[in-house]
């Protein structure tokens, strides 16, 4: 295997050695398959590809300072493609064939798992599309679920520092009573013109009012949104977000941290009296803002009046690293631990 420098890795794709695969077919799922191609043979009027029936999960795997491989709360990830097959009419897949899948792609490319210390990680993707081949609008009957496996590098390759976003009433992401509570590939097409414009003004990334109304905080781009006011964590309650397992931890590490959880609607206005805030997921675990400006009534919320990250922002990510790296104790049995013989 080549050298890789794991430290400067970007977010990106890097081919390894295996990924795992499952088809739905005849009412059932099949055997487990394990290949080495990079290519999937799809039928060219698969609904994946007219209707959009695709869904998919991220998560990740941490070498441990022991030596071990921990991959970060699976069964919930699990859960959650459940949910979005069931939310767009495709097949859920069994949570002991997930489970076993994830395990299988991370024993079969353990090597791709990057060193402790590295900051990086091993980047798992499931994802579940519909196969059959139809022209009419109706839901696939074959289903192909697969999971690949990609090492990514530090998500704060120049330290853990605060970024500015924005809010913009211009684009939606989801509807009101739309797909957003699902991970659809759709949820993405959607918001990519709102991001790349976000972009384009220098900010990080996109903080969504709620679609209904525009008066209530949302998702903050592909990730959830939390802050800290009154030295409490409160993060939106929306029907159009989608349940980020990064905040349900970080909900509860700040819970035996002693500090009130509130989960709740957010109005924008509450921005003002907001000592910390950060995006949450997987990718960053949090990433810390600076200031929220709103493009259409030019108001700017200036989080960190310093340009530093909150102390309850950081506290809550070094534990959450921590937990997922075993540096500290895993006392709500999150991580599952993969023992390979390399
Ligand atoms: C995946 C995702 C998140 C983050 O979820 P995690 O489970 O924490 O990675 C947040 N918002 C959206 C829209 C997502 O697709």
């Amino acid at each position: 295997m080549q050298e890789i420098d794991w430290a400067n890795l970007g977010f990106g794709y890097m081919k390894t050695n295996y990924n795992v695969r499952c088809t739905f077919k005849d009412g059932k799922w099949g055997e487990i398959e394990v290949t080495d191609s990079e290519y999937i043979n799809i039928h060219m009027a698969a609904t994946a590809l007219h209707y959009g029936q695709e869904i998919f999960e991220g998560l990740k795997a941490f070498r441990g300072k022991d030596g071990k491989i921990r991959i970060f709360r699976l069964e919930e990830n699990a859960r959650r493609i459940a949910e979005s097959a069931k939310g767009i009419k495709m097949e859920p897949i069994p949570e002991d064939i997930f489970r076993k899948m994830v395990v299988k792609a991370v024993e079969l490319n353990a090597e791709f798992v990057p060193p402790y210390g590295s900051g990086a990680s091993l980047y798992i993707r499931p994802l579940e599309i519909g196969m059959s081949a139809q022209v009419g609008v109706k839901p696939s009957t074959e289903y192909l679920f697969l999971i690949l496996v990609t090492p990514v590098g530090p998500y704060f390759k120049e330290g853990f520092r605060p970024t500015n976003i924005c809010v913009m009433r211009e684009f939606d992401r989801v509807a009101p009573k739309g797909t957003g509570r699902w991970k659809v590939g759709g949820n993405y097409a959607a918001s990519m013109a709102a991001g790349e414009r976000a972009h384009e003004l220098g900010y990080s990334a996109v903080l969504y009012l709620d679609p209904k109304e525009k008066k209530y905080l949302d998702e903050c781009g592909p990730a959830n949104f939390f802050a800290i006011k009154d030295g409490k964590y409160i993060t939106p309650d929306s029907e159009s977000i989608l349940p980020s397992i990064t905040n349900k931890s970080l909900m509860q590490l700040a819970e035996d941290m002693g500090i009130e959880v509130e989960r709740r609607h957010i109005l924008l206005e509450e921005l003002a009296d907001i000592t910390e805030a950060a995006a949450c997921g997987t990718a960053a675990v949090a990433s810390p803002v600076a200031e929220i400006d709103d493009l259409d009534t030019g108001v700017k919320y200036v989080v960190s009046k310093d340009g530093e990250p909150g102390p309850i922002t950081t506290k809550l990510y070094n534990q959450l690293r921590g937990v997922q790296l075993g540096d500290v104790e895993d006392i709500h049995g999150w991580n599952t631990i993969v023992e390979v013989n390399e």
